[in-house]
């Protein structure tokens, strides 16, 4: 079984659920040609797929373009179902940084015919997962940086202010349909920049407050 971590508090929280926010970004929405959506979309990811900082990606040999998608990650510790959104952010445990390793190719030929994204979104390794920060330390989730570097390289830069459908109204609409349970982890959507890995490639994310204080960070290669 899959566990997160909550940094300071010593504690192993096995992972019960990952669910990932599609198309969050305006920026992503339009590169990727999708439409901006109107109300959140997401899909499921298995626990199995979590990796951790040091561990190693692994490319399916079926792909020919696995990306990297960088996203502010949120650890749910109070079950809730029809959350309201004033009260949406007290079921959070802790803030994080995660990628959303996607078989581009596999995806947009499952998209073509009308088939699931599991796939192309579930394989083993496809979500490295950093540790998370108590929310109490993070504070307002709603004006975070995060950032992923390849090879010293910034790919992605962008800001959780951008975020088409914020934490709380994430919580809120998932929670009218699926019971969030503690352990649940949300991968809150990826901004623009997303591109191609390599074997040998290091990745690095990092959530930081808007003054450079970085909160959250998660290093892996690919094997
Ligand atoms: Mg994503």
């Amino acid at each position: 079984m899959k566990s997160a971590t909550l940094r300071g508090s010593g504690e192993s929280i096995p992972v019960n659920k990952i669910i990932c926010l599609g198309q969050n970004y305006a920026e992503h929405a339009k590169e990727m040609k999708f439409d901006v959506p109107t109300s959140p979309v997401f899909f499921l990811k298995p626990p199995s797929a979590i990796i951790h900082p040091g561990e190693q990606i692994i490319l399916p040999s079926i792909s020919n373009n696995v990306q990297h998608e960088v996203e502010m990650t949120v650890l749910i510790g109070e079950r809730g179902k029809d959350i309201r959104r004033y009260s949406a952010l007290n079921h959070v445990a802790g803030y994080g940084v995660g990628l959303d390793m996607t078989m581009r190719d596999v995806q947009l030929e499952a998209k073509k015919k009308g088939l699931p994204w599991s796939l192309a979104k579930g394989f083993d390794t496809s979500a490295p997962l950093s540790e998370f920060i108590p929310a109490a330390l993070v504070g307002d989730p709603t004006s975070l940086s995060i950032q992923l570097k390849i090879n010293g390289k910034v790919r992605q830069s962008s800001s959780t202010s951008k975020l088409i459908f914020p934490v709380d109204t994430v919580i809120a609409y998932i929670s009218q349909f699926i019971t969030l349970e503690r352990g649940d982890v949300i991968y809150t959507g990826t901004p623009e920049g997303v591109s191609r890995v390599d074997h040998g490639d290091t990745l690095e994310a990092v959530l930081q407050h808007a003054d450079g204080h970085v909160l959250a960070s998660l290093s892996v290669s690919v094997q």
